[in-house]
């Protein structure tokens, strides 16, 4: 099988095991991910919003036209990398999603991490970034390099929260810019 053929799998995987059936019931659909199977950055949101639900497809809302901006601007596009979610249906009103869909999700971002093998992973907001750095304060580690058991992570602002916030923009930007440089030295 090839890379992409592995994470169609994971995909099928979600459907046929009813992972999250409550969310899977009020969501349109499932938002497996998307980009190049075998990507050295992989993003990782929070989940997807009413934009992504009705494509299947993640960040191509506001923060997802912010993202591809601060991806440019790295010369690097979409299909560059893959971008995923923590959790993969839409939450009812794009409310935070809970630990135990946090938890029921985590072995399929797991078998995707396992099939990309990202040199890289870079977490979008304290959800994504608990997920692999429990207990971790964003504001603290934001733009800084961290590494767990040989996996080097990238914890960054949600583009989400730093959409209408100058400041937290201008930081995420700013870390952002810093993605080459830290991608080279690994
Ligand atoms: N916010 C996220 O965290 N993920 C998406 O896919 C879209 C918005």
């Amino acid at each position: 099988m090839t890379a992409q053929e592995q994470l169609d799998a994971v995909a099928a995987d979600i459907i046929e095991n009813q992972v999250c059936p409550e969310l899977a019931a009020s969501a349109i659909q499932l938002v497996p991910g998307e980009g190049s199977a075998k990507a050295a950055i992989l993003l990782v949101g929070e989940a997807p919003g009413a934009a992504e639900d009705r494509e299947g497809r993640p960040f191509i809302g506001a923060s997802g036209k912010f993202l591809q901006e601060m991806l440019e601007s790295i010369g690097l596009t979409r299909e560059d990398v893959f971008i995923t979610n923590i959790v993969k249906y839409r939450p009812p009103k794009n409310r935070d999603p809970k630990p135990d869909e946090i938890e029921t999700f985590k072995p399929y971002l797991q078998q995707q991490i396992n099939i990309i093998k990202p040199k890289i992973i870079i977490t979008l907001g304290r959800h994504a970034m608990n997920v692999f750095l429990p207990g971790a304060k964003i504001g603290e580690l934001h733009g800084q390099l961290q590494d767990i058991e040989d996996q080097p992570y990238l914890p960054l602002y949600h583009p989400a929260a730093a959409l209408y916030n100058g400041g937290m923009r201008v930081t995420l930007k700013e870390d952002f810019a810093r993605i080459p440089d830290i991608l080279e030295n690994l």
